[in-house]
């Protein structure tokens, strides 16, 4: 269909930038960024005209350019990472930021941020510190470990560690325990990043005691426990405690580490979650160090927390990897603002989100579910078939694979056209919306969308339904 004298009517963009309106407009925002809109519009209608749109006369170039403007400067101006509302039922999505803070955490993120701090600098003494005061006294206190340190993320809590204790020497994992967790976390390629080696014992379903003391060789500086976190294996299985490496290595003299990967500072098991100890309860079990991330059970921001005895932890805060793995003051102030809250589990229950999404009543999200299907239809969704399902919602995070938290979702179908147009067109709104289609209907689990967000995911749907698909 395409038709030279058409493309040859494109108007020049010179052309544009003096007609009226758009002199207008170029009073309010920077000529390069008008320019800019300017080309976007004008070739995203070649391809209109390519597909056989009826060519315009300046005046309708001018007026057509003009009534897009507005829209097109600010959908350049929309920064590339933005707020979405996670409608998934997913609590700890990796892909979607994973925890969302705590108040007190945002708090305390936005006054470090805003000014100078003590980041670095001992107010009484007036001499210089260093970061790690700000929440080692927390980790320890929260955990009963004797030192603790924070890193990037609890990939480099692992890598610092492994590189730390076992640099040219050997490190026994277990077979069953060789995991890949969020498609580039995997335990072989970190252990050869660190320079250790990996010495693999037992197989895939079952690792015995015997097998990790027959690998046990004067070059083993490490026994390490991997949490399996997104998968479970069960049938025939059998695996040794973190206590039974604990009791091996204190037997043998060799450090013994577990990457817990999620790991609580909660008491999930009083909350009727069984199958996650604690950091405290981990390290009580008999390794020397543990390792936990900061955005999964926990609730706080990215970043990976080492906890253990002051013989191993210590020397790990001088090695060279930790400056490059060092955490930022935002991080620092959003870690010790979240730990700060769960020297109260009940206040932790509440105020983490991660946590309060997770233990929110089935009924609660149910009545949010309806809340949201009376604003639809209060706010005109006339094209949208709605009711509440019942699904299950899922912690995430590869933190309890096996749990599944029951919950309710908004179903939604329209009278016309298809489900998938529908999900693409709340996935590519403002704010975007995040969602699954199951059986033809989209999914919204109203578990991870907040009461503050009802109103815009209503609106959301209204303008997503109006669109013909
Ligand atoms: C998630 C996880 C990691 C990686 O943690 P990040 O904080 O994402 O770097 C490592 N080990 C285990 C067992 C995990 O579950």
């Amino acid at each position: 269909m395409s038709d030279p004298d058409r493309l040859r009517s494109l108007p020049s963009v010179s052309f544009l930038l003096e007609a009226p309106g758009i002199r207008q407009v170029l009073l309010l925002t920077p000529r390069p960024v008008v320019v800019d809109a300017i080309r976007r519009i004008v070739s995203a209608s070649r391809v209109e005209a390519a597909a056989g749109a009826p060519p315009r006369t300046r005046e309708e170039w001018a007026a057509h350019v003009l009534s897009r403007l507005p829209a097109e400067i600010a959908a350049a101006e929309e920064p590339s990472l933005r707020r979405v509302i996670n409608a998934t039922g997913i609590v700890i999505h990796t892909n979607l930021g994973r925890a969302p803070l705590p108040e007190e955490a945002v708090h305390a993120v936005s006054s470090a941020a805003r000014g100078y701090s003590n980041l670095e600098f001992d107010l009484a003494s007036g001499n210089r510190s260093t970061r790690l005061v700000h929440v080692e006294e927390l980790v320890l206190s929260l955990t009963g470990a004797e030192a603790a340190h924070v890193v990037n993320n609890n990939a480099a809590a692992v890598l610092l560690c492994l590189a730390g204790l076992a640099r040219g020497r050997e490190v026994l994992v277990s077979r069953g325990e060789l995991v890949e967790i969020g498609g580039s976390f995997r335990i072989p390629d970190i252990m050869a990043e660190s320079g250790a080696t990996l010495v693999e014992v037992g197989t895939t379903n079952r690792t015995r005691l015997q097998d990790y003391e027959r690998a046990v060789t004067s070059k083993t500086a490490l026994l390490l426990k991997v949490h399996r976190s997104n998968f479970s294996v069960s049938g025939f299985t059998e695996e040794v405690s973190a206590a039974m490496l604990g009791s091996l290595g204190d037997r043998l003299g060799i450090p013994v580490m577990e990457d817990l990967g999620s790991g609580a500072f909660f008491d999930f098991s009083s909350a009727g979650i069984p199958g996650t100890p604690t950091v405290r309860q981990a390290l009580a079990n008999g390794p020397g160090l543990v390792t936990v991330s900061g955005d999964k059970l926990l609730g706080g921001p990215q970043a990976g927390i080492i906890a253990g005895r002051k013989a191993l932890v210590d020397p790990l805060k001088k090695h060279p990897l930790s400056r490059a793995l060092r955490v930022d003051k935002l991080c620092l102030a959003a870690l010790a603002a979240t730990l700060a809250l769960y020297a109260d589990e009940r206040r932790a229950a509440s105020r983490v989100p991660v946590l309060a999404m997770m233990f929110e009543e089935e009924k609660a999200v149910r009545a949010r579910a309806r809340k949201l299907i009376r604003r639809v239809r209060a706010a005109g969704g006339a094209g949208l078939l709605m009711y509440v399902e019942k699904a299950d919602s899922s912690p995430g995070g590869g933190s309890m694979p096996d749990v599944l938290i029951p919950t309710a979702c908004v179903a939604v179908t329209c009278r016309e056209g298809r489900v998938e147009d529908l999900e693409e067109r709340l996935r590519r709104g403002a704010p975007p919306v995040v969602a699954r289609i199951g059986k033809g209907k989209l999914l919204l689990d109203m578990r991870t969308v907040r009461d503050g967000e009802l109103a815009d995911l209503a609106a959301a749907l209204v303008s997503a339904a109006a669109v013909p698909g």
